[in-house]
């Protein structure tokens, strides 16, 4: 297919940004839009991780069990909004269908898969646009709360090695401690993955990002889509106050793609998880590697020279406002986890994760409409994801096969 098409790229999140980065090295025309950011952007505020470790989907076998204990526990890392159980239990019946043990694992093989093809992507984009001085190569250590945890987490470990990540673990709040000083000696077992990866900042990340796209004769415009449509010779995107005609269209909107993928008449199962952090200046705790409190759902990252609380899953829609008591529940089990660190004085936020009922994301041609492709959906992994997002949406327009198995991710999975 001729590289010369010119394509429209909706949403400048990290997603929309990749897969722009990628068409315009292909020799497309590429614009951008965005309907300019409410800071919600689930991009710019995240925990800044290159998680290529979690290959694990979120809907494990015997979640549902675990998640009415979640959910009564009024510091536990689940919550559901009352007013909004009915409007989202189609989507928990998808992902505990996603659970079960015919799914579960053919879905973490394509994670896996996934994952493995992130990694060479992302060395390729950041060798491309600059990117190696904005990473972080500290490491990441997932911590448990007692031995009956750390055995329970046998199967993650297990899987991490069957799919090539190398860890150690650790036995002993001594052996911790010299990662990260600072955490409460109840820590007494942990896993450490070394090659873990972080951005020093996801804003600068991104940003960094669209200066390369704009610099190399990109167009990033602020318009707001409402509605798309297709035939088989171009691609009409109807913006607020003008449309747009094009060879090809990539959605790439984040939580709120579901309605535009409406409107060319794909109904894709996509939610949003609300997650929640907390910034704080420097000074407050001296953080050495990422950490993840396991048992708990929530992380400490650096940023920049900050420290960064955050986590939390909070099912509610797109249109409540945050209730930042999520963000404080975190913080006061970061404050007894790491007894030195000061959690007075933060920066509070709240993001949007597009999340899909099996933890996939959804990339591809749309099954209505050969012109419109699909790039969300990537929940807690966005931007670990990013860069590879970008070479299969690519791969995708120009017609040429993917690296990996391409229906795990099809945006037409859940029509039967
Ligand atoms: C608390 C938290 C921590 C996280 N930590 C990590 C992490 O450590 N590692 C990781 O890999 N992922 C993490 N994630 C997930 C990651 O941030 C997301 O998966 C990723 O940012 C999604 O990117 P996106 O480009 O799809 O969406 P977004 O960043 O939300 O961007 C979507 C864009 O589309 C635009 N848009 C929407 N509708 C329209 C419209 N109609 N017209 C025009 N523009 C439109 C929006 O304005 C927005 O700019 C975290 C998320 C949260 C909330």
């Amino acid at each position: 297919m001729n590289p010369k098409q010119s394509v429209v790229v909706v949403g400048s999140g990290i997603i929309g940004i990749s897969v722009g980065l990628a068409l315009q090295q292909a020799g497309c025309r590429v614009s951008i839009i965005d309907r300019g950011s409410p800071s919600q952007n689930a991009s710019e505020g995240n925990a800044g991780a290159f998680a290529l470790a979690d290959i694990v989907p979120l809907a494990t076998p015997g979640i549902m069990r675990a998640a009415p204990g979640w959910l009564l526990d009024p510091l536990g890392p689940l919550s559901i909004r009352p007013s909004y159980i009915f409007s989202i239990a189609p989507w928990l019946i998808k992902f505990w269908r996603a659970s079960w043990s015919d799914r579960f694992p053919s879905l973490m093989k394509a994670q896996a898969e996934l994952m493995s093809f992130s990694r060479s992507a992302l060395e390729r984009q950041a060798q491309l646009y600059r990117g190696e001085p904005l990473l972080r190569r500290e490491g990441q250590l997932r911590l448990y709360d007692s031995r009956d945890t750390f055995r329970a987490s046998s199967s993650y470990w297990q899987a991490c090695r069957e799919y090539g990540i190398t860890y150690d673990l650790l036995g002993s709040s001594r052996e911790i401690e010299e990662i990260q000083p600072g955490l409460s000696t109840k820590f007494q077992h942990a896993g450490y993955t070394r090659d873990w990866l972080n951005v020093s900042d996801p804003k600068q990340w991104l940003k960094n990002l669209q200066d390369q796209f704009v610099e190399r004769g990109g167009l990033v415009e602020c318009r707001d889509v409402r509605s798309i449509s297709a035939n088989s010779n171009t691609v009409e995107v109807y913006c607020v106050d003008e449309s747009l005609s094009c060879d090809f269209v990539v959605i790439a909107a984040g939580a709120w793609s579901k309605s535009l993928a409406q409107t060319i008449g794909d109904d894709i199962p996509l939610e949003t998880e609300r997650g929640y952090n907390t910034t704080f200046s420097p000074g407050h705790f001296e953080l050495k590697t990422h950490l993840t409190f396991a048992d708990h759902g929530f992380v400490v990252s650096k940023v920049g020279s900050k420290v960064r609380v955050g986590g939390a899953v909070e099912l509610g829609g797109l249109s409540a406002p945050p209730n930042f008591d999520r963000s404080k529940i975190l913080l006061s089990k970061a404050k007894q986890f790491l007894p030195t660190m000061s959690t007075v004085d933060g920066e509070e936020w709240m993001g949007f994760r597009p999340s899909m009922p099996d933890s996939l994301p959804v990339i591809g041609t749309s099954p209505k409409q050969p012109r419109v492709i699909y790039a969300f959906g990537h929940g807690h992994l966005g931007l670990t994801q990013s860069a590879a997002t970008g070479e299969l949406v690519r791969d995708s327009i120009l017609g040429k096969p993917w690296p990996i198995a391409s229906s795990p991710f099809s945006p037409g999975r859940f029509r039967h």
